[in-house]
């Protein structure tokens, strides 16, 4: 169902994991890490792809229904998380994203397929919605990516 590349193997994830997943997230994440060419390493947490409840597009809701969303960890430099954002916005299965600069031992992006766009970033636990407050979420993303140049 999911056409998996050698640069992404359903091994990478946790075991358990993507038989709780749908294959449009799968699949996304394939054509996220052909799309943009940059290294992609899926958290190896389990409840970073999987919870059984909660409201999160990772909860399977004691298995009423599949995760779509993942979680990947990619390099800490401008020039990737660039690229992965640019992906990000020619893959339409994507609708939700997140790109976390408070993670070890890199930044972490989350993706998902909820039914309306949403996207955030995250910087020292606190979320940012770019639908509430675009400025301050341009500028912080700014900030990170300048940081990283550090
Ligand atoms: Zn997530």
């Amino acid at each position: 169902m999911v056409n998996w590349i050698s640069e992404l193997q359903p091994t990478e994830w946790p075991e358990g994991v993507i038989e709780n997943m749908d294959p449009k997230i799968l699949t996304a994440a394939v054509d996220l890490r052909t799309e943009s060419g940059v290294a992609m390493t899926p958290s190896p947490i389990f409840e970073g792809h999987v919870r059984k409840i909660g409201n999160s597009r990772h909860s399977i809701n004691n298995g009423k229904r599949l995760s779509d969303a993942t979680d990947f960890f990619v390099k800490s430099d401008v020039s990737s998380i660039y690229k992965v954002i640019q992906a990000i916005h020619r893959i339409h299965e994507i609708t939700g994203w997140g790109i976390y600069f408070d993670t070890k031992p890199s930044v972490m992006f989350h993706i998902d397929c909820r039914p309306n766009i949403l996207n955030w970033i995250r910087v020292s636990k606190e979320y940012i919605y770019a639908v509430n407050d675009p400025s301050m979420y341009y500028a912080e993303l700014s900030k990170q990516l300048e940081n990283l140049r550090r």
